[in-house]
């Protein structure tokens, strides 16, 4: 069996170079690379995701309790709570609230206990500290103030990395960032255990797979670990996030590649003189899916993520299956997800304008639309996943969707147990 190509191959593949794809099938070569395949479990699972699953099956992914600290305080209501700007920090409440709207990390942070491994002013404790203050027992009508110690903690620890600056707004993406990605002081940082929950909840794993058209050979590439998804807006621009995502996935064209196998790096003395070698194909693999799925809409022009916005907006998928993007050849994992956080963006730069955050919510109003601290309004379920966004407050501004939280629907692991087999035969 020949490595799979695309179906755009020949199409998009020099027409001065005849034979190309007829050779690759029936090299030696092509045929001991086939078996180039993740190991599955039983149910269709890769090791490192089965790990993973395993390990945040045992994580909290309720909402928290309206007692917080146990004690007969209940907070009146489970509404939203506003954040106060004292100027240009809307991109950091959005991207604030809409973590505080994330059962599984709100119970994963509340789990880090202050000790001597803890920075001064450690983000972790700051973060855990701002959850309990944002669903404490204080009326939700109550916003948390500018000056609350836990958010001035954040933002002071923000400010120390010379990403952000206090004085000026910037890109939401940006802060997402200094979150998920930062040094050994940040969320991520910590023992082993830690790490392995972060990852469990955040960590992306996509693996590129080349297939070389003359030898036919298909290689793994080097995976870079990551903790969400970027997806730009294809040429022949999908309807919605989901055609994006497919598209993202698609097998692409690679036009310049060094082939290692000998007769290909022959090949690049003699016939692809003066190019890098024989073109390739690459497919994508989903090896690790999270529990908390980020994605970013690239809606930068030309992806930028400074400088103009484009307008073009994708409808938003409430219910996302990422099923098919793992590992063929199997049956597959379930991986399905729901839309629970959407933050959008009105004007005309990313690093300027207003954000807004639209989340679900566990009260008996699921969806909510906040801006800063001075709206909080419920709004319909359309509304919520509506692109773009409304905002009664600001009614002649709209709000391009830029960055969407979703989560893993749990399934229960679809392993036949031998005692079942049993009863099966039996009966
Ligand atoms: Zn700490
Ligand atoms: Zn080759």
């Amino acid at each position: 069996m020949a490595p799979k190509r695309s179906k755009a191959g020949p199409a998009n593949r020099p027409t001065n170079r005849p034979g190309l794809i007829a050779r690759a099938h029936t090299t030696r070569r092509a045929l001991r690379s086939a078996g180039f395949r993740f190991a599955l479990d039983g149910s269709g699972r890769t090791a490192i995701q089965a790990e993973r699953d395993e390990f945040a099956s045992n994580m909290n992914k309720d909402w928290l309790p309206r007692n917080l600290d146990g004690s007969p305080r209940q907070r009146p209501n489970r509404n939203p709570r506003g954040i106060e700007n004292p100027f240009s920090h809307c991109y950091i409440n959005a991207v604030l609230q809409d973590f505080m709207h994330t059962p599984i990390f709100l119970n994963w942070i509340r789990t880090h206990t202050r000790d001597g491994t803890c920075a001064e002013n450690c983000l972790k404790c700051n973060i855990k500290g701002l959850v309990e203050d944002y669903w404490g027992p204080l009326p939700p009508a109550q916003p948390i103030g500018e000056t609350n110690d836990y958010l001035v903690g954040i933002k002071t620890a923000a400010w120390d990395t010379s990403l952000f600056l206090e004085a000026f707004q910037d890109d939401a993406n940006n802060f997402y960032e200094f979150f998920l990605f930062s040094d050994e002081h940040g969320l991520a940082a910590g023992d082993s255990e830690w790490k392995r929950e972060f990852d469990a909840i955040f960590g992306v794993e996509i693996v590129p797979f080349d297939t070389c058209y003359e030898c036919g050979v298909e290689r793994m590439r080097t995976v870079e670990p990551t903790t969400g998804l970027i997806i730009p807006f294809p040429p022949d621009m999908p309807n919605s996030l989901a055609g994006a995502i497919h598209h993202a996935f698609a097998v692409e064209q690679l036009k310049e590649y060094h082939c290692e196998t000998p007769s290909c790096h022959r090949l690049r003395r003699t016939k692809y003189k003066g190019h890098d070698g024989p073109p390739q194909s690459r497919r994508k693999v989903l090896r690790k899916a999270p529990r908390v799925l980020k994605i970013r809409i690239l809606i930068g022009e030309d992806g930028a993520q400074y400088g103009n916005k484009r307008f073009d907006t994708l409808a938003i998928d409430e219910h996302l299956d990422l099923g098919q993007y793992q590992e063929s050849d199997s049956a597959k994992a379930p991986l399905t997800y729901q839309l629970s956080t959407v933050v959008s963006h009105s004007g005309e730069s990313l690093d300027a304008g207003h954000y807004i955050v639209s989340v679900r919510n566990p009260g008996d109003r699921p969806y909510y639309n906040i801006s800063d601290d001075d709206w909080v309004e419920p709004i319909s379920r359309q509304q919520f996943t509506a692109n773009p966004q409304g905002n009664r407050r600001t009614e002649s501004e709209q709000f391009e969707v830029y960055t969407l939280t979703y989560i893993m629907d749990e399934h229960a692991p679809a392993v036949e147990r031998p005692m079942k087999r049993m009863l099966k035969e039996l009966l």
